[in-house]
């Protein structure tokens, strides 16, 4: 497995920040102007492409036991690199089981088969780590909710309560998971399906609100047959044309730790992108272990930065880190992807490090809190 040290990424960065600079700072007063004189939430935008170099889409402030970085903690480890981050917990619950466990607390879900359950409160969680922020450093952050059971036709109340008693909290629910390796089958109750009206009903909430949708689904089964059909890819699209209006980003393009991308994997996802049937669905190079595949042959990452060069407004970088504890951890991710970022165009590098994640996340802002504005009554 070939990787790049986070120095070595680093350096290249630079690099290129250099020779990019004149060019850039040009480029962006011009869009600058353009965007203050229409919109002060694009302002700020500009004004993070200029000063940081990524945004993450995916990350996780706390971890399967609800424990995390205090979110000013982890404001000086996004220091001047990282711009604005998708912020979230997680979901689920690991159960620390004393019949099964004993003093052995889990504190991950590999640790133990005692069941995960949905931890409604790590969405209150978030909401008041946000505010505990000042204005500025709120414009940093896009809270998701995750803390609701999409196989529960109740779902979409929580999602809306949630909103409700937190209004200009949200921008987005997930990362929220169907089909998830070892995870799915260990999650207390019924097992999650992309055929569930349930989730129907929260993706049609999402696009009725504006809230960006991030959902984790396994396009395939672990150890699949090499040859056969992704399990779950044409239940992934028959659920994407169902939401059109629904801005869907697919975690980790589908893979997992070892759901490995098929052979075909870039060529679905391909099909994928160039079907306009599809153009409200977005992906994430998120998770180390995703980089792993993608870094493990130069032909891996040749393949990858072709399609991201092809489609470059359809990608997005996250880390997928869980609380992390310095820069160092955080961005580890970042720096396995150096092979990559090597081998796309200028153009393709800066949208995927950043102005997708402005794009997607700008309008979500605006869209959310004009819905909250019209659909809620008086926050408190
Ligand atoms: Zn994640």
């Amino acid at each position: 497995m070939k990787t790049v040290s986070a120095a070595a990424a680093k350096r290249r960065w630079r690099r290129c920040s250099g020779r990019c600079h004149v060019a850039r700072q040009f480029a962006w007063c011009v869009v600058a102007v353009l965007l203050v004189s229409c919109n002060p939430v694009s302002a700020q935008s500009s004004k993070t492409q200029y000063q940081f170099e990524l945004n993450d889409s995916h990350f996780h402030l706390t971890n399967y036991i609800q424990q995390g970085t205090a979110i000013h903690e982890f404001l000086k480890i996004m220091g001047n690199k990282v711009g604005r981050v998708a912020l979230f917990g997680i979901p689920l619950q690991q159960q620390w089981s004393y019949r099964v466990d004993g003093d052995r607390a889990p504190t991950y879900y590999l640790n133990t088969d005692a069941p995960l359950y949905y931890y409604s409160f790590t969405d209150a969680s978030i909401a008041m780590a946000y505010k505990s922020l000042t204005k500025e450093e709120k414009t940093r952050f896009d809270p998701m909710i995750t803390g609701f059971n999409p196989t529960d036709m109740y779902a979409v109340d929580h999602i809306r309560r949630v909103l409700q008693t937190f209004p200009g909290v949200f921008s987005g629910i997930g990362e929220f998971s169907i089909h998830k390796e070892f995870v799915s089958a260990k999650i207390a109750g019924e097992v999650a399906s992309l055929q569930d009206p349930a989730l129907d009903r929260i993706l049609d909430f999402a696009a009725e609100v504006g809230l960006v949708v991030l959902i984790h689904n396994d396009m395939d089964v672990p150890f699949a047959k090499e040859g056969s059909q992704p399990a779950y890819l044409e239940e992934m699209k028959a659920l994407f044309r169902r939401h059109p209006n629904t801005t869907i980003i697919w975690a980790h393009t589908g893979m997992g730790r070892i759901v490995r991308p098929v052979k075909n994997h870039a060529a679905n996802i391909a099909e994928i992108l160039g079907d306009p049937e599809f153009s409200h669905v977005y992906f994430d190079i998120s998770w180390d272990e995703v980089a792993k595949y993608i870094v493990a042959t130069p032909e891996a990452t040749r393949i990858t930065a072709d399609l991201i060069n092809r489609y470059p407004d359809r990608f997005l970088f996250g880390t997928d880190e869980v609380a992390p504890t310095n820069q160092e951890q955080y961005l580890k991710i970042y720096g396995l992807y150096g092979p990559l970022w090597k081998l796309l165009t200028r153009n393709a590098s800066e949208t995927v490090r950043k102005g997708n994640y402005e794009r997607l996340f700008d309008t979500a802002r605006t869209k959310v809190r004009a819905w909250e504005r019209s659909n809620l009554s008086a926050p408190q």
